[in-house]
């Protein structure tokens, strides 16, 4: 099926169930909010970190990300900051700057500098990011997330009031949740359901366990890149059932993981994966996962 079919089917089930204009507005009108995307731009002001030794090849920029977005009727998007360019925020800063009635930004810091903390409170007061990304290998190079340096990070984070966000492994859940368990009033976001293998259903737990705190998370994301199937995704589905059933509609939150979603559905299949294909999720439900649990975590303003 061509992509521009795809899009129309997804705009016509946006038209239908969010309350454009001719539709009958079932749950009232709520905004397609994308949580999860980046950008990033080979330009001489914003270089690569020296780390980033294969940087990417083509661009990934706000205004191809705009394009999408309006093709396919979301409205507003949250921006992750990207590896490549590790701690150095400008670029997203910059794009910020550039639309800040369209996006919000969560920026990284080094989780193994002791100035991380001051470092966030800069990038939250001054440059107006919305949350911090951290992102511990599972093997022993994230082992610093069971550090001393994490406590003052997550503190800080819990004070200015933005969300933490956490890319890594199920397996590191357990050490995750020694952190959420010191840090009770802070938003927690875990990333792509923890990449939880379908293989190892029971590795699944070790996220689940996580229900038993009120301000985590879940993004539903990556059941393209977990799953053996082709869209849409059965197996991975039925792990997103489960969190379902553990976390409910209002803690989870779907997100597209753009550009990287190219290599798998696209865009607009990664919605229409949603918006149509998860029998399970009924309107209300839906007007949580794409837009509403978003808002609690990143409310933007109303118009
Ligand atoms: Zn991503």
């Amino acid at each position: 099926m061509p992509p521009s079919i795809d899009r129309r089917t997804a705009l016509a089930a946006l038209a239908g169930a969010a309350g454009l204009p001719g539709a009958a507005p079932a749950q009232g009108r709520f905004r397609i909010i994308d949580p999860h995307v980046h950008v990033w731009k080979k330009d001489p002001r914003y270089p690569w970190a020296k780390e980033t030794t294969r940087p990417p090849e083509r661009d990934a920029t706000p205004e191809m990300l705009l394009e999408l977005m309006r093709a396919n009727g979301v409205e507003r998007t949250v921006i992750i900051q990207v590896i490549y360019y590790r701690w150095d925020n400008s670029y997203l800063a910059h794009v910020l700057r550039q639309y800040p009635q369209h996006f919000q930004g969560v920026a990284r810091v080094n989780p193994q500098d002791p100035g991380s903390p001051g470092h966030l409170s800069r990038l939250v007061r001054e440059q107006g990011f919305r949350g911090v990304r951290l992102s511990p290998a599972g093997d022993e190079s994230g082992d610093w997330v069971r550090g001393p340096l994490m406590p003052p990070l997550w503190k800080r984070c819990q004070s200015l009031k933005v969300p933490m966000t956490i890319l890594a492994p199920v397996t590191r859940m357990p050490d995750v949740a020694r952190l959420i368990e010191r840090h009770p009033d802070l938003t927690v976001v875990i990333d792509h359901m923890a990449d939880s293998p379908l293989d190892q259903p029971e590795a699944l737990e070790k996220l689940l366990a996580l229900e038993r705190y009120p301000k985590v998370f879940v993004k539903i994301s990556h059941t393209w890149s977990l799953s053996k199937q082709p869209y849409p995704y059965a197996d991975a589905q039925s792990q997103v059932r489960r969190l379902y059933d553990r976390f409910g509609p209002r803690r989870l939150m779907w997100g597209t993981d753009w550009p990287l979603v190219e290599n798998y559905c696209g865009y607009a299949k990664a919605l229409a994966l949603v918006w149509d294909e998860m029998k399970f999720l009924n309107e209300e439900d839906k007007s949580w996962i794409l837009s509403r649990t978003v808002e609690r975590v990143w409310p933007f303003p109303k118009a």
